[in-house]
């Protein structure tokens, strides 16, 4: 058994707005243990809808809809369901009543046009809605030969649309399943390696139609390893990923830095927190992202306690002072050391971490490089890179490369 969900409005399909209501309804799916297999947008038009409905109901055997239950002419669901199965547009008196009351309520006349709120597809039932006009509706579609499809369509006011679920298509869709089956996940974040090099080290473990299966997705260079496991329980479906876990933790070992929402900053955070050290840092290209991501990840400042930013060499010289550069102010691999370690002495940490200046062209030819260094007490280690990539990613991901290389040093 399947779901599909189909999000409605011109609003949608022309980018206006973003739909979130299918995101949350295909999480809400799989925690029931449904898979949610297609998320079909479509304008207000009522032919496309027709076409959408009928390739739905043909192909998936439960359609949650969202959108286009208003009562403006914009608004067509209601019409295109009864297209699509050939029957009647019903007054339900019922819904009629309570859409009178509301507007009753707030000392409104009904206006005429919001009958149409009230009419359902012959044979189909109200959804109530709570907080708002537009009642939802739930039909059973038979299919000769084949289990029917159970098609739910609800307002595309995302608290309305939640609010349903929660009380009515949820509890609907769980009878309807008899046995209770859930999804869960666990993830798993890595980095400093490429997608398909990360995927060669786990030999078995990504193949199709495997139990828990495994998926990749990469996000600005991390790359998260999401485990899936369905089963009769939230606690079964933990007991079943537990192999899986523990084969990815071997294969990967350092290249995996935390698990779930975990980011490297958090990781590096609670690295020295445990040990009860201090970092400082010093960024050029960055900007202060570096900062900005250790102050998030450290709200109480225990660790992360002070950050500098420079972004031009005469800034760097007058915030260094001349004579600590020396002669070697434009040689950035030798200086970048010293950075890091006047970061350390500025604010008195454990540690200094320093990332340099971002070559101004990265072209494929000829990438140029970036240099970053981590400081202790005694000395300071210094790492360059070459700066290539995708210029949406670089800053990010040289900026996650300087921490990566702190959460190593710590850990060697
Ligand atoms: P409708 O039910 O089509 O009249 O939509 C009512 C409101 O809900 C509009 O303001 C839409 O922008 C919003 N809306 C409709 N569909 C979605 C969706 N899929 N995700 C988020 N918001 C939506
Ligand atoms: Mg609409």
């Amino acid at each position: 058994m399947h779901a599909e969900i189909i999000a409605i409005g011109d609003e949608l399909t022309s980018g206006e707005r973003l739909d979130t209501n299918s995101q949350w309804l295909s999480q809400r799916l799989g925690e029931l243990g449904i898979r949610c297999l297609y998320h079909s947008t479509v304008g207000d038009d009522l032919a496309a809808n027709v076409r959408v409905f009928r390739e739905a109901l043909d192909r998936s055997d439960i359609l949650v809809c969202t959108g286009g239950l208003g009562p403006t002419a914009d608004d067509l669901t209601r019409q295109g369901i009864a297209e699509t199965i050939g029957v009647e547009l019903v007054l339900d008196e019922e819904s009629l009543a309570r859409i009178q009351t509301m507007f009753a309520r707030r000392k409104r006349e009904m206006p005429e046009r919001n009958t149409i709120q009230a009419m359902f597809p012959a044979g189909s039932r109200a959804i109530l809605n709570p907080h708002g006009t537009a009642p939802g509706i739930d039909l059973l579609f038979e299919r000769p030969g084949r289990s029917p499809c159970r098609l739910f369509a609800l307002p595309g006011v995302p608290a309305e649309m939640r609010e349903m679920w929660e009380q009515s298509v949820r509890p609907s869709i769980q009878e309807m399943m008899g046995e209770r089956r859930v999804i869960r996940h666990h993830q798993i974040k890595c980095f400093g390696v490429g997608e398909s090099d990360l995927e060669q080290m786990l030999p078995d473990v990504i193949a199709r139609g495997r139990q828990p299966s495994v998926g990749i997705t990469v996000h600005k260079a991390t790359i998260t390893l999401r485990i899936t496991a369905e089963a009769e329980s939230e606690d079964a479906c933990i007991e079943a990923m537990q192999p899986t876990i523990a084969t990815i933790r071997d294969c990967l070992g350092s290249l995996i830095f935390g698990e779930e929402t975990t980011e490297l900053q958090h990781a590096v955070v609670e690295m020295l927190r445990s040990r009860s050290q201090s970092l400082a840092t010093l960024e050029w290209g960055s900007g202060g992202l570096l900062a900005d991501w250790l102050s998030e990840a450290d709200p109480t400042s225990e660790v992360f306690r002070g950050g500098i930013v420079v972004r031009t060499a005469s800034s760097l010289a007058t915030t260094i002072g001349q004579t600590e550069l020396g002669g070697d102010a434009l040689d950035e691999r030798k200086v970048i050391g010293r950075l890091a370690t006047h970061a350390r002495q500025q604010f008195g940490t454990d540690y200094g971490l320093a990332l340099g200046a971002f070559p101004n062209s990265n072209s494929d030819n000829d990438p140029g490089e970036f240099h970053f260094a981590f400081a202790t007490r005694d000395e300071a280690y210094t790492k360059s890179l070459p700066f290539s990539g995708h210029p949406d990613i670089l800053k990010e991901r040289a900026t996650k490369q300087a921490l990566n290389f702190l959460r190593l040093s710590l850990l060697s």
